[in-house]
């Protein structure tokens, strides 16, 4: 039996509209587990409100996605950190934050989100819990990974990793709380495959970021589904020389430590 964990993707997005309930039922076949992202307000209440009705199965993160920073008054950004505070029970970790060079270029919006960002790691100390990072563009992993360690966060996934294995390496030396994520994408990108085996299994996590991101080489605009997150642990098996399974428990062991969650075994 296949008993895999999607650690982060975004159930909902207007993507899954018309199909919800099917794609998590046909997720639930197969996975243990997913962590949807909630990434602004609106969509952190959507993410809480889903996963109340899929117990021990959606997990909830609640992070501000860099785009959505640049769009929110301080006013509404300090009342979303209330929000997450009270709901600080219902989640499993503070993300995605980050930074995002790819789509935000002004520097005084760039300004911006470094001071959010800030912020959300201080919040993400204070309810002790574990970040989602999303770090986009030309040095945003360097300086993401300076942020945190300057924060002293003890625990942060770096998700969708794009870097290079040697950065990937870097980060896992500097804390064993540092963790890269791998998305589907991996099956057609070398630079991913290469983290993968360079990587400590125990550093590694595996993700779809659906809708996202779909594996399916000539489609990479088709929906991706958190299932998919089964080509990861494949290739990691693959770079790793070891087998699926001691790559799944492996993984899933990692899950648990990451965000404090204790897997239901399934039926
Ligand atoms: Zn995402």
């Amino acid at each position: 039996m296949v008993e895999i964990i999607d650690i982060h993707c975004h159930l909902t997005f207007k993507e899954y509209e018309a199909d919800r309930a099917d794609v998590i039922e046909e997720a639930q076949a197969i996975l243990k587990g997913v962590v949807t992202s909630g990434v602004e307000p609106e969509d952190a209440s959507k993410a809480l409100e889903l996963a109340e009705s899929y117990p021990d199965f959606i997990f909830v993160s609640l992070g501000l996605h860099p785009i959505h920073v640049v769009e929110k008054s301080d006013r509404e950004i300090s009342d979303y950190e209330e929000f997450i505070s009270d709901n600080r029970a219902r989640i499993v970790g503070i993300g995605e934050i980050g930074l995002d060079y790819h789509w935000i270029r002004d520097p005084l919006k760039i300004k911006r989100t470094k001071e959010v960002f800030k912020e959300l790691l201080e919040l993400a100390k204070e309810l002790d819990l574990p970040v989602v990072l999303h770090l986009r563009g030309e040095g945003a992993i360097e300086e993401g990974l300076k942020f945190i360690s300057d924060a002293d966060i003890r625990k942060a996934v770096f998700h969708c990793f794009t870097g290079k294995p040697q950065l990937a390496a870097e980060i896992c030396n500097e804390n064993e709380g540092y963790h890269i994520s791998l998305p589907a994408s991996i099956s057609r990108s070398k630079t991913m495959k290469k983290v993968a085996k360079r990587i400590p299994l125990s550093s590694l996590h595996a993700e779809t970021d659906a809708p996202y991101l779909s594996p399916e080489p000539d489609e990479q605009h088709k929906r991706n589904v958190p299932q998919h997150v089964k080509v990861v642990y494949e290739e990691i098996a693959r770079q790793k020389k070891s087998d699926f399974h001691s790559v799944e428990n492996a993984i899933d062991a990692n899950f648990e430590r990451m965000f404090g969650v204790k897997l239901k075994l399934k039926r």
